[in-house]
């Protein structure tokens, strides 16, 4: 065996192996060249980088993560290493270097040692995995750039200092090792600097990649969020050099309807929601260089929240609803913003309390797990949702046979007056039982509105020639709501009439502040069936006695509401509907046993209860226990001469006994929502 192979023989005897998982292995570097130097290798047989292509991306993430779990069993810290491949290596067997930045080693000897770590002939990890991705190979550098970077001058990796020759470099080094106080609070501070400065301009740099844009004008663009913190989460950037709302005025209010113009377009286009889930505003304190307005559903359910602070951000006044800094911009033509203190107080907040009921906990945990539950539950309302308006569609489509225009004219001609008239009303004589608490809807007096909610003629009277339902006797509404004569445009509390189908109803300009929830909801009801996640609970818009006339809702209205209370279909078990009635749709629960279904965002479920938390946790450590390095060694003797299929991705220490059990563990029961 030639010397370049001695890395495949070193991983043959198991005794050398730190950790191993299914794919790969962990060894010690016989020559370290920093206090930890490991290596991570494929049991593959892939001699080195230049034979990897994108298909052996899922087994990079796999070395990846050995890496992680290495450094975690050394008990060391992540920051403190750097991880990646030479782009000239000596060993034959692909290997990872996990090497910590002290760089101090008896072993590390030359100039060659020092710079072929640090120099761009060190390629990290997430550089080639950005390289394969993009061009599906890594190639060799030219021969003049590898002399070059060999002789380049021996630069500290932590400071400024540049060493006459490698012993005082090595000097150098150990003073930064023993004295790591000063020298990492500085790095540390220098890369944050950099590192922020470098993201805060990411939008900016977005703004000149057209490729991201979903929709652009000339004044904005939509973007859909790197980080999104719901299932649909889209920024509307403006393309002037605005930082952030504070230094808008009123001269800027035109760009402020304009992006909202935007933001209820990108809401259009998402199918499966309607404008009334979605929250849309501005970060009072927002990390990026460039104004942008966050348009995202309510569902807060996604992976990317991770902290309390990605919470806090949405959810106290640090998330500035649109309507607000328009009514202060028109007001008093300038928002200031909030001092650090107050920015850190609120940011920090313990207490989180759910967006949708009046669950609160201390646990961002707690809180996913509940939002989970919302999610859920709501999915499987739009799904009734959607059966519900086909059946409408089917019946209206019955019903619109009949030439709407003319009843128009005769109706028109008949009042004497052509102005369109609020068509939906509560009957005041009916007001407080609880079928009849019904949300009124309001119309605009646009001529859509007609159509929508059909012509302003008395369709309770049968006998009226242009009574577009006259001919429709299984329907009789007659029966269901007896109708009085006196209201010529009394629409009656039909689902049918309610909506047209196909259509969202008027759109309120834009989403109004989420009014607080509804005291009288009873978080203790949350999981019971018959639960409604669309059933309307009393706000300030919808409490009391009807208002007449009937005006248009402005700011802050909720959209039209979908059928009312009595008429809704009962819940059903998720689990039964799904099984029985729309077995193609996947994306509701996350199935383990099918990890790569799409979820808006391209987002797997994230592990949000508990037992799956222990199991995400588990995820993350594919290697074999050190502990039970024994046991494994006998069991799982890893065989390089028979190696494994890098699309495989499980472990053999995380299978579930029991086929089922992960697609069990997946699916959150009601015990999965803390109690109030
Ligand atoms: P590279 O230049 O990327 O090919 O690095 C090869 C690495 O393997 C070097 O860091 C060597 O110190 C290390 N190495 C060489 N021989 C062995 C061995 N028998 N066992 C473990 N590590 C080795
Ligand atoms: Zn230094």
């Amino acid at each position: 065996m030639s010397w370049s192979s001695g890395l495949i023989k070193e991983i043959l005897n198991p005794n050398n192996l730190i950790i191993s998982s299914e794919l790969g292995v962990v060894i010690a570097d016989k020559y370290p060249k920093a206090q930890h130097h490991y290596l991570v290798l494929p049991l593959a047989d892939i001699p080195s980088i230049f034979q990897l292509n994108r298909s052996h991306l899922p087994l990079l993430e796999e070395l990846h993560l050995l890496a992680r779990n290495v450094v975690e069993v050394k008990g060391a810290r992540w920051t403190d290493f750097q991880v990646g491949f030479h782009a000239e290596p000596s060993m034959q067997r692909l290997h990872l270097h996990v090497i910590s930045t002290d760089f101090v080693s008896p072993t590390l000897k030359t100039k060659k040692h020092w710079n072929s770590f640090n120099t761009e002939l060190f390629v990290p990890y997430e550089k080639l995995f950005a390289l394969l991705e993009k061009e599906n190979c890594f190639s060799r550098l030219p021969k003049s750039l590898r002399d070059e970077l060999l002789n380049k001058p021996l630069i500290c990796n932590q400071c400024e200092f540049v060493g006459k020759n490698l012993p005082t470099l090595k000097e150098h080094l150990l003073q930064h090792l023993q004295d790591p106080e000063r020298t990492t609070s500085d790095k540390m501070e220098k890369q944050e600097v950099d590192e922020k400065a470098y993201f805060r301009d990411e939008l900016k740099r977005k703004l000149k990649d057209k490729r991201n844009f979903l929709i652009e004008t000339d004044r904005a663009v939509v973007i859909k969020a790197d980080f999104p913190k719901s299932q649909y989460h889209f920024r509307v950037v403006a393309k002037e050099e605005l930082r952030d709302i504070t230094q808008l005025t009123e001269e800027h209010l035109p760009l402020l309807d304009h992006m909202m113009e935007l933001a209820n377009q990108i809401i259009e286009q998402q199918d499966h929601l309607e404008s009334r889930d979605f929250r849309i505003g501005f970060k009072v304190h927002t990390f990026w260089n460039r104004l942008n307005l966050h348009v995202l559903s309510d569902d807060f359910y996604s992976m990317a929240m991770k902290r309390p602070r990605h919470w806090n951000s949405f959810h106290t006044e640090l998330f500035m609803p649109f309507q607000m800094v328009h009514m202060l911009l028109s007001l008093q033509g300038s928002i200031e913003s909030i001092s650090e203190e107050k920015y850190n107080e609120l940011r920090n907040q313990r207490t989180l309390t759910c967006n949708q009921c009046e669950f609160s906990t201390d646990l961002l945990l707690d809180l996913k797990a509940h939002l989970y539950q919302h999610w859920q539950r709501k999915e499987g309302e739009r799904e009734q949702k959607k059966k519900m308006e086909n059946i409408v569609r089917l019946l209206d489509e019955a019903k619109l046979n009949d030439d709407d225009h003319s009843v128009l004219k005769l109706d028109d001609a008949a009042t004497g007056t052509a102005q369109p008239t609020p068509l939906l009303k509560a009957e005041p004589e009916t007001k407080g039982t609880p079928t009849q608490n019904f949300r009124v809807q309001i119309q605009h007096g646009s001529g859509n509105d007609n159509l929508m909610y059909g012509p302003p003629v008395n369709m309770m009277n049968q006998l009226n020639p242009n009574n577009p339902f006259r001919n429709t006797p299984p329907l009789n509404i007659n029966s269901l709501n007896p109708a009085p004569q006196h209201r010529p445009n009394y629409r009656a509390r039909n689902p049918n009439q309610h909506r047209m189908p196909g259509q969202h109803g008027p759109r309120a300009p834009w989403n109004g502040p989420r009014f607080p929830p509804n005291p009288n909801w009873n978080p203790q009801n949350f999981p019971q069936q018959g639960f409604n996640m669309f059933a309307p609970g009393p706000s300030i818009n919808q409490q009391g006695p009807p208002q007449y006339p009937y005006q248009p809702i402005g700011a802050g209205g909720y959209g039209p509401t979908g059928p009312p209370n009595s008429v809704r279909p009962k819940w059903v078990q998720k689990t039964q509907q799904k099984n029985n009635q729309n077995p193609n749709n996947v994306e509701q629960k996350p199935n383990l046993q099918n990890p790569n279904q799409q979820i808006p965002h391209q987002q797997k479920p994230p592990a949000q209860h508990p037992t799956q938390y222990a199991r995400s946790n588990q995820q993350n450590r594919p290697y074999k226990n050190p502990q039970n390095r024994q046991n494994s060694n006998q069991n799982n003797n890893p065989n390089p001469q028979n190696p494994q299929n890098p699309n495989k991705q499980k472990y053999k220490n995380k299978k579930p006994a029991n086929p089922n059990q992960g697609a069990q563990a997946s699916q959150p029961t009601n015990n999965a929502v803390p109690k109030t």
